[in-house]
């Protein structure tokens, strides 16, 4: 029988279901398939119409030259437009954030362009934290603004009013039409405050435009940081990472309000950014997991840290459950944050050579960017993630020579730590 539901999603006994309730059949009706009890992958172009009204039906909704009727349901047409593998999994992701609506991509970052140009026009500036992820940095420096659109970049551990007088002092501030925002930010882990953010934008808001506020929220959500109840109006996930979980796809997600989804899907359909239907059902896999795979790498990380913090060979960790020495980045985090989360950054004593050292030696944990991945990885930020940020501005932003970047993952954590410290007695 199907479970109740209203705009908050489905209940049971006078109580709404938890999202790790509705990850394994939810938006999914076995009668569709043969009574399989998973969703099948309909790997299809295109879909059949009844008949020719139904067609012209289905164009005329998709294209936006009618009203839907009361009781109208959007048929499917073709899968750059949707899919239903891919709505039925955009249907359970925006359970976790508590967003209206979900739209799945080929990429993380087709998600973040698609999103950027839905909603972004000549003439605007985005306002966005550093450092932020490599691909995002180089499409607003670099692909922004051959479409006319400024940026202005503020440091991550800014206070509120510091980035207030940045933004000032620019000249740009009128034409504010986005803060961009990624936090805790790769790989130093530093905090943004997201509700500050939200009432500069409120405060830069007109009565016909209104400052819109995104979040990359890769590293620590869908579970550990729920940007939109902090007063950000879009979220961008890479679900490559935690949400894939695997390390065995690339994908990518932006959540939001039907309105402002309505549009980022509109540009999805143009720019054929959607993901595939075996992509699409290789998240639906992973989201049944996705709490107790996040779960578990953060228990398994607030051990790596502990024992990373005494090591000797260790000079400083920039871990979220080790912000005691800075009151500012522990309000935001006791405010914002549910979790540590399982991304750990560390420097080693000495530089370079120290850390290639470590990392050269690493057996059970693999050297391979990227994160969120059932397995450990490490990786040096200053030579592969962040090479291509000049000398002087990672030094600005404190990413060094000797810091190694660590994503842990599963794995029992005391065989973790017995990795790291025969690698650490190699240096
Ligand atoms: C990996 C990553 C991206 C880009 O995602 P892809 O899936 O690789 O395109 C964007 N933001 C953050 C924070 C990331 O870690």
């Amino acid at each position: 029988m199907q479970l109740e539901e209203d705009h908050q999603g489905p209940h049971l006994n006078g109580q709404h279901l938890r999202p790790e309730s509705l990850m394994m059949s939810y938006g999914y009706n076995p009668e569709w398939s043969e009574m399989a009890v998973k969703a099948p992958i309909y790997q299809t172009s295109t879909f059949v119409f009844k008949n020719a009204e139904e067609g012209k039906a289905f164009f005329e909704l998709a294209y936006g030259l009618r009203e839907k009727g009361a009781e109208e349901q959007m048929g499917l047409i073709y899968s750059r437009l949707n899919n239903p593998d891919l709505e039925i999994l955009e249907n359970r992701l925006r359970f976790w954030d508590g967003a209206e609506d979900a739209a799945v991509f080929a990429s993380g970052m087709a998600a973040i362009s698609t999103m950027l140009l839905a909603l972004l026009k000549p003439g605007d500036v985005v306002l966005h934290s550093e450092p932020i992820y490599g691909g995002s940095d180089y499409y607003i420096k670099n692909i922004l603004p051959k479409f006319g659109i400024k940026s202005l970049g503020f440091q991550a551990n800014m206070t509120a009013s510091e980035v207030e007088t940045l933004l000032e002092e620019s000249g740009l501030a009128g034409n504010l039409a986005m803060i961009y925002l990624e936090t805790p930010a790769n790989p130093t882990n530093h905090l943004v405050d997201i509700e500050a953010c939200a009432q500069l934008a409120q405060k830069h808001s007109t009565a016909d435009k209104k400052v819109l506020v995104a979040v990359d929220n890769t590293f620590l959500g869908p579970l550990f940081s729920h940007p939109l109840k902090h007063g950000a109006d879009l979220l961008i996930y890479s679900a490559t990472k935690y949400i894939g979980g695997h390390s065995d796809l690339i994908a990518g997600a932006c959540l939001g309000s039907m309105e402002l989804m309505k549009a980022v899907k509109g540009m999805r359909t143009f720019m054929g950014s959607m993901a595939s239907p075996w992509t699409g059902w290789m998240l639906m896999r992973s989201l049944e997991t996705l709490k107790i795979r996040m779960e578990c790498q953060a228990r398994g990380a607030e051990e790596v840290a502990n024992y990373l913090k005494n090591h000797p060979k260790v000079e400083r960790i920039y871990y979220l459950g080790d912000l005691q020495d800075n009151p500012a980045q522990q309000a935001i985090y006791e405010k914002q944050c549910l979790s540590a989360g399982s991304m750990i950054s560390f420097d080693i004593r000495g530089g370079e050579k120290e850390a290639f050292t470590f990392l050269n030696h690493l057996r059970l944990i693999k050297l391979a960017v990227s994160l969120g991945g059932t397995e450990s990885l490490a990786e040096h930020p200053a030579s592969m993630t962040h090479s291509d940020i000049s000398l002087a501005d990672r030094a600005h932003m404190g990413i060094g020579e000797n810091m190694v970047r660590i994503s842990v993952g599963v794995e029992h954590p005391q065989d973790i730590i017995n990795d790291m410290e025969q690698a650490f007695a190699k240096v």
